[in-house]
């Protein structure tokens, strides 16, 4: 019988703090989403430089569309934000 200990399973699968479906301004104001955020930013929130990434609202998207005329996305394109 195989025994498992919980908090050990805990410990080796860390949980994704960025949420699916949603845009993050980064450092340098890149934006990121939970697909193409590196392992720091996804994990803990903050990216390499300890800055805290910061969750795009649907005001944020709206006032972006209205500046550059086109849908707030991530860098990659993966993740487009909700007006
Ligand atoms: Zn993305």
């Amino acid at each position: 019988m195989i025994t498992t200990s919980r908090e050990g399973a805990k410990a080796q699968e860390p949980k994704p703090v960025l949420k699916d479906g949603v845009v993050y301004s980064s450092d340098n104001g890149m934006m990121i989403c939970s697909k193409c955020a590196g392992q720091s930013a996804l994990f803990t929130g903050r990216d390499i430089s300890g800055q805290k990434v910061r969750r795009q609202t649907a005001a944020d998207a709206k006032a972006w569309f209205a500046f550059f005329g086109k849908p707030l996305k991530c860098e990659r394109g993966c993740t487009e934000a909700r007006a």
